[in-house]
């Protein structure tokens, strides 16, 4: 029987990890379908505290995995794919075939890239329609994208891009962005940058093997028109990675999940942490601090059990 269970190893999971190592609980993670969160896929991170010159996304989670490994957490690739809660214990099922028995779990599952929602975007994913500019961006060296979105993931997005592409142009559904003023500052210096305000995708536009463009519906005349384009780049926010818990724990109407002050969700042992759980900051710092405390309140229940 495992002590401590975490799953996911994005910023919050590692952070969790550290904290439950440094405590001598030496717990196990599962790191799931995309191992290191949301930080592997950007560039780099400005607002993380003691890096005054920033640091790479994907070296900062690294190097958090790595802390933690020091001091005794084991990390495992494997998806968690059925959660089951015993009388006084949790059973995890990996990859729909091996069962791991837990005394607590972290919930750190974060949160994934939302997509459209429309057919011809499943036709392309991944040939023309992507989540991630610093992964996919590039392809399109020396060639048009649109970007789709108008927070501060599209500024970033956009900005990548930008640097390869010969012409970016965000599409977005008001207008006005809802991205932080630095970012959006910085989006419009760029000479490569451009907006279509108040419209949606309807239809991606295609050969069958590539994109050649976006079919748009403007929100205020409802009029439609088609722009030409090499890529497409969605970046519309995220959904939280909360199938397996359906039924077993509390989530609002968006599928994170509910938890209290000490980051407990309804079932005893069973905490949250990071972007499974909140929608409202989703910063890296948040996560990472939603780790430890997820940790800590770990320590005291295993403590309070005896364990
Ligand atoms: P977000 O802030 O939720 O923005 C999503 C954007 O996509 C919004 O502009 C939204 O439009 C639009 N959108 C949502 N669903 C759509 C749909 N179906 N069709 C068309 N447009 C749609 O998400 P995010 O930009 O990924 O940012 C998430 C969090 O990470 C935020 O807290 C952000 O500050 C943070 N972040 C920070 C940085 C940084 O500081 N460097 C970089 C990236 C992300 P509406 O505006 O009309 O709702």
């Amino acid at each position: 029987m495992e002590k401590l269970v975490i799953i996911g190893n994005g910023i919050a999971g590692c952070t969790a990890a550290l904290y439950a190592a440094r405590a001598d609980i030496a717990p196990l993670v599962y790191t799931g379908p995309e191992s290191g969160g949301q930080l592997t896929l950007t560039t780099t991170v400005d607002n993380f505290p003691g890096f005054p010159d920033g640091i790479l996304g994907p070296e900062l989670v690294e190097n958090a995995k790595k802390q933690a490994e020091k001091y005794g957490a084991k990390f495992k690739f494997g998806i968690v794919t059925k959660f089951e809660k015993k009388k006084d214990h949790y059973v995890l099922t990996i990859d729909n075939k091996d069962k791991v028995e837990a005394s607590s779990v972290i919930v750190a599952t974060g949160a994934s890239a939302r997509w459209l929602g429309i057919e011809s975007e499943k036709t392309y994913k991944g040939k023309g329609v992507h989540t991630c500019a610093t992964c996919d961006g590039y392809f399109y060296k020396d060639k048009t994208v649109v970007v789709v979105g108008g927070g501060d993931s599209a500024m970033e997005e956009s900005l990548v891009l930008a640097k390869l592409c010969t012409k970016v142009t965000v599409l977005h559904r008001r207008d006005e962005f809802r991205a932080s003023k630095a970012m959006q500052k910085r989006f419009t210096d760029d000479k490569k940058t451009n907006v279509i305000w108040n419209v949606v995708v309807e239809e991606i536009l295609g050969d069958g093997k590539k994109v050649t463009g976006v079919k748009l519906k403007d929100t205020k005349t409802g009029e439609k028109k088609e722009v030409k384009t090499d890529g497409v780049f969605l970046a519309i926010g995220h959904v939280p990675n909360t199938t397996i818990f359906k039924g077993l724990l509390d989530m609002d109407n968006h599928g994170y999940l509910k938890v209290d002050g000490q980051l407990k969700t309804k079932l005893p042992g069973v905490f949250a942490a990071g972007d499974v759980h909140d929608n409202r900051y989703r910063q890296a710092v948040t996560a990472a601090g939603a780790g430890c405390q997820a940790a800590l309140e770990v320590q005291r229940y295993l403590a309070e059990k005896g364990l």
